[in-house]
């Protein structure tokens, strides 16, 4: 799924996982509700959702806002009352999500180029594998179990990471 052309609603299994993982399970029947009322005021939200303390579902509220799946707009009335209006705001989980692949994206990148750039060892016990420097210091000798460090063909795993580093570019805008 290329992110560019892509629509986010709530019954996106991605949308799913990100609110889950930055906001918790908590967090998708409030944006549900959103989605339902929009554009609803926080004090509505706090009275549909009554069968839960307010301090809980506001936290709810503020962590959905900072994973910028949701956003309030302040408004104050003549009598000075202020109102929350709260909306959904999936696309910026998707520009969220986009700078995310593009952080990994960029480690991939990097550990591509230590596998290019690296010489590897390890020995037969598949320890901790390490480079040439590394090996020198430790004079060849595994200091897990002792075992002479062997040299280790990686082009196996650069090619893994060629693969990983293709698909994530075709995955992001
Ligand atoms: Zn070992």
């Amino acid at each position: 799924l290329n992110l560019a052309d892509w629509e986010p609603t709530l019954d996106d299994p991605i949308i799913v996982a990100y609110i889950r993982e930055r906001v918790g399970e908590e967090g998708l029947p409030v944006a549900q509700l959103i989605k339902e009322k929009q554009p609803v005021q926080g004090v509505d939200i706090l009275e549909i959702m009554s069968d839960q303390k307010a301090s809980a579902v506001r936290k709810i509220l503020y962590k959905l806002e900072d994973a910028r799946v949701a956003e309030y707009m302040k408004d104050t009335d003549k009598t000075g009352w202020e109102t929350f209006v709260w909306r959904l705001t999936l696309n910026e989980v998707k520009y969220q999500i986009n700078k995310e692949r593009h952080k990994m994206l960029k480690d991939f990148e990097h550990l591509l180029e230590l596998e290019k750039e690296n010489s590897f060892y390890q020995c037969e016990n598949g320890h901790e594998r390490v480079i040439f420097e590394d090996g020198l210091a430790l004079e060849f000798r595994c200091p897990e179990c002792g075992q002479p460090l062997n040299f280790v063909e990686n082009e196996d795993r650069v090619g893994e990471l060629e693969n990983v580093i293709e698909k994530l570019k075709s995955l992001v805008f």
